[in-house]
């Protein structure tokens, strides 16, 4: 199995190499990564200056890696269609510092880069975990391997887009996996205001949600504790149905508890 990795947050993020120090055991990893943080920069592509791509030195030995000097959207098209040889099975962004949430997720890299090997016909993951929560990031990785899997042994089809979130839980007090909607609303909706001593500032704010969120949304799933798994764009994988997804979320969870 071949997985593309990228993120981002940047080559140097710890959430990209929890992810790939998992991946790594069941599959060939190449990473190919924006070079310094370039979070909320969306579906952004660079067309007019030419973009630089270095391979460096990996943070876990044997894992082919390239820093790009471009965003998250840029750094797959250059992997897909440039740096990595051989069939991709899988594209993985993340795992993200802090969920990707909501109509949020438009303006998120990390979700924009997996959008771009979606577009391109890969099946592709945006995985996002709790800020700050190392715990919640090692959770997410394993349920990216369990992914994996599933969709390379054909139990799920191929082309689909899954925008996955973990909440600020230890896996103990995890309830369960569910497939969710986008909420509807940003929650980048404050902007403060400010003065550094030469000149005034804005400043746009990131507030958490206030636990009104609809049911069976992905900020109300993960408000209940559960990891929520939101498949976007699903008109192209015809063969998708509720019961696949359901069935996925009970076999993650089931795996999830297992190897604890
Ligand atoms: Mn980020």
């Amino acid at each position: 199995m071949k997985i593309l990795v990228t993120n981002d947050d940047g080559i140097l993020s710890e959430g990209l190499w929890t992810l790939v120090k998992e991946l790594k055991e069941i599959a060939r990893v190449t990473v190919v990564a924006p070079d310094r943080e370039q979070s909320a920069v969306g579906t952004a592509v660079t067309l007019r200056q030419p973009i630089r791509a270095q391979k460096v030195k990996p943070a876990i030995p044997g894992v082919e890696t390239y820093a790009v000097e471009g965003t998250p959207s840029d750094s797959v098209i250059l992997a897909l269609g440039k740096l990595v040889t051989g069939k991709v099975d899988l594209v993985i962004s993340g795992i993200n510092h802090g969920m990707n949430l909501g109509e949020d997720v438009h303006i998120s890299g990390t979700v924009g880069a997996a959008l771009q090997g979606y577009l391109r016909g890969f099946t592709s993951l945006a995985i996002s975990a709790a800020y700050g929560n190392r715990q919640s990031r090692d959770i997410a990785a394993r349920v990216a391997v369990i992914l994996a899997k599933k969709i390379t042994t054909d139990s799920l089809p191929a082309g689909i887009f899954l925008n996955v979130n973990l909440p600020d839980l230890p896996l103990a007090k995890i309830g369960g996996v569910r497939i969710t909607r986008l909420a509807s609303g940003s929650h980048i909706n404050t902007v403060e205001e400010g003065n550094d001593g030469r000149q005034d500032y804005y400043w746009l704010v990131r507030q958490r949600a206030d636990g009104a969120a609809e049911r069976e949304t992905d900020i109300w799933a993960v408000e209940q504790g559960d990891i929520s798994i939101t498949p976007l764009y699903l008109k192209r994988s015809g063969k998708l149905s509720l019961a696949i997804l359901n069935n996925m979320c009970s076999d993650i969870l089931k795996e999830l508890r297992k190897q604890q």
